[in-house]
C-alpha cells in the first residue's frame, strides 16, 4: 500500500514536470518560433543573409514598391519611389527595423506561427499599403538634402498617405547602400524612420497644448490678457519675444506665436494642469502604429519653478515629441477632439487573395473635448489668415501652427504641423526640417506642396 502510494506520488511528479516543460516550450514557441525560423542561416528565405522569398508590398493604387522576382528581391523601377518609400518598406537585411520587411517579416514570408511552416506557395503572402507613393515622392523633394519627416494622414480613416524620412538612399544602388551603412555625413541615422523613431523639441507647435489648457481652465480666456514688451521677465529671467507685440489676448497671441503671453499664461495655469493636458495630448504613452512602436514623448516639468513652467509651455524645456503622436494630436483637433488611430498597413493577404489580416486602424482615446477642439481649430484657421497667409496655401483650407524649435548650439529646427479642414480631402500632417529654421517659412512650404499633391491625386 506504501509503495503504490509512493509510486503515485512520483507519478503526479513526474506529469507535472511534463506539463511543466511543454508549457514553457509553447511559451517559448509562440514568443520566439518566428524568430527560430526567420533566423537569416534559413536558406528557403534568406540568401547571403538577405531577405528573397516574401510576398509583394504595394501603394493605395496598386503600384508595386517592392517584390520577389527570379529569387531576388527587386524595389520598384523608379529610383525616386524606391528612396521615397525605402523607410515605409524597409531594407532587405533589416536595418530599418520598423520597416515592413522587418517588422512583418512573418507576414511577408508566410510563416505560419501555428503549425511553423511556410505557405505552400512559398511565395509568402502580400502587403497592402495606404501610402501614395507619388505624394511620398513629392515630400522627399520638397525636404530636399534638409534631415526631417513628413507625414500626412486622412484624419477621418486614419489612412496614412505619406511616411518619408530623410535622408534616405536607393536600396538598389550598391554604391549608395556601403556609404549609408558606413552612417557618415549626409547617411548619418539613415537608417532610423524620423516619423515613428525619433522625438524632437516641439517649439512654439506646443503653444496648443497650452491653449487647450488654457481654454478648459480659465472662464475669460479669450479675453484674458498679457504684455509682450518684446519679451518678459519671469523669475528673474527674461523670456524675449521675435516682436514687440504689446497687451494682447489669446487670438493674437496665438497668430503671432506670442513668448511673452504663452510663458506668463503656462506659469498661472501651473505645472499640474500644463501636465495634465499635455498627457491628454499624448505625451508620456507610447503610440504604435500597425502594432509598430514609436519613440515616446516626452513633457516632465514636475517641481519645476515658474520659469521652467513657461519654458515647457512654449515647447522648450525638455519637452520632446514624437512626430507619430503629434499627428494623432493634431488629427484630434480636427476630429473634434478623437483621433482616428493612423495606419499604413491596409491588407494583409494570400497570393489567392485569402484576407489575413485587417488594418489597426480605429478610434484613439479623447485627447481634447469637442468644444475645445473646434474652438483650436478656429484658431489655427486664424493664424494662416492673419499670420502664415492663406495664399501660400491655394485651393485648401489649412488650419496650422508653426515651431521654430531651439536646439542647443545648431539651427532651430522648422516644424509647421496643422491639417486641411475639408470634407473630400480631411488631411492632417506634420512638417519637421532638422536645422531647417523658421518653422512657418521653412516647414509652411513643405506642407504646401505635399497638399497639392494629395489633392491632385486623391479622389
Ligand atoms: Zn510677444
Amino acid at each position: 500500500m506504501k509503495q503504490l502510494k509512493l509510486r503515485a506520488v512520483i507519478m503526479i511528479i513526474l506529469s507535472v514536470a511534463f506539463v511543466c516543460g511543454l508549457a514553457v516550450f509553447l511559451i517559448f514557441y509562440a514568443v520566439e518560433g518566428s524568430n527560430w525560423a526567420l533566423f537569416p542561416s534559413n536558406s528557403h528565405i534568406y540568401s547571403n543573409g538577405t531577405i528573397v522569398q516574401a510576398g509583394k508590398i504595394t501603394d493605395r493604387n496598386g503600384k508595386v514598391l517592392a517584390e520577389t522576382k527570379n529569387k531576388k528581391r527587386k524595389y520598384n523601377s523608379d529610383e525616386q519611389v524606391r528612396k521615397a518609400t525605402l523607410h515605409a518598406v524597409g531594407d532587405v537585411k533589416g536595418y530599418i527595423k520598423t520597416g515592413l520587411q522587418s517588422s512583418y517579416i512573418g507576414e511577408l514570408t508566410g510563416y505560419n506561427r501555428l503549425n511553423g511552416i511556410y505557405s505552400y506557395s512559398k511565395k509568402g503572402n502580400n502587403i497592402g499599403t495606404t501610402l501614395d507613393s507619388s505624394v511620398c515622392v513629392t515630400a522627399m523633394n520638397a525636404l530636399g538634402n534638409r534631415k526631417g519627416t513628413v507625414g500626412v494622414y486622412n484624419y477621418k480613416t486614419g489612412e496614412v498617405i505619406c511616411m518619408v524620412s530623410t535622408p534616405t538612399y536607393d536600396p538598389e544602388n550598391e554604391e549608395e547602400y556601403s556609404l549609408a551603412k558606413q552612417g557618415e555625413g549626409e547617411y548619418k541615422g539613415v537608417f532610423l524612420n524620423r516619423f515613428l523613431s525619433s522625438t524632437y523639441t516641439p517649439g512654439s507647435t506646443f503653444k496648443l497644448v497650452t491653449t487647450a489648457a488654457s481654454i478648459d481652465t480659465f472662464d475669460d480666456a479669450y479675453t484674458r490678457e498679457y504684455t509682450c514688451n518684446g519679451g518678459v521677465m519671469i523669475d528673474g529671467e527674461w523670456i524675449s519675444c521675435l516682436g514687440h507685440h504689446g497687451t494682447l489676448t489669446l487670438k493674437d497671441a496665438l497668430a503671432k506665436s506670442c513668448n511673452a503671453y504663452f510663458s506668463q499664461l503656462a506659469a498661472d495655469l501651473g505645472e499640474d494642469t500644463l501636465t495634465e493636458y499635455a498627457e491628454k495630448a499624448g505625451f508620456n504613452d507610447t503610440f504604435k502604429m500597425d502594432g509598430v512602436k514609436a519613440k515616446t514623448s516626452y513633457f516632465n516639468v514636475s517641481g519645476g519653478k515658474d520659469i521652467d513652467v513657461a519654458w515647457a509651455g512654449m515647447g522648450q524645456y525638455t519637452d520632446m515629441m514624437n512626430p507619430l503622436q503629434y499627428l494623432t494630436f493634431i488629427g484630434a483637433i480636427a476630429n473634434e477632439g478623437v483621433p482616428q488611430k493612423p495606419y499604413m498597413v491596409d491588407s494583409v493577404k494570400t497570393q489567392s487573395g485569402i484576407p489575413l489580416k485587417f488594418s489597426f486602424g480605429g478610434k484613439g482615446s479623447r485627447m481634447l473635448e469637442t468644444e475645445t477642439a473646434n474652438e483650436i481649430k478656429e484658431l489655427m484657421r486664424n493664424n494662416v489668415k492673419q499670420t502664415y497667409g492663406t495664399w501660400n496655401f491655394p485651393g485648401l483650407n489649412v488650419c496650422a501652427k508653426s515651431g521654430t524649435a531651439e536646439v542647443k548650439d545648431e539651427k532651430p529646427h522648422a516644424v509647421f504641423v496643422g491639417f486641411n479642414d475639408d470634407e473630400d480631402l480631411p488631411l492632417a500632417f506634420v512638417v519637421v526640417v532638422q536645422n531647417g529654421g523658421s518653422g512657418a517659412q521653412v516647414g509652411g512650404p513643405v506642407a504646401n506642396k505635399v497638399l497639392q499633391k494629395c489633392k491632385e491625386v486623391l479622389k
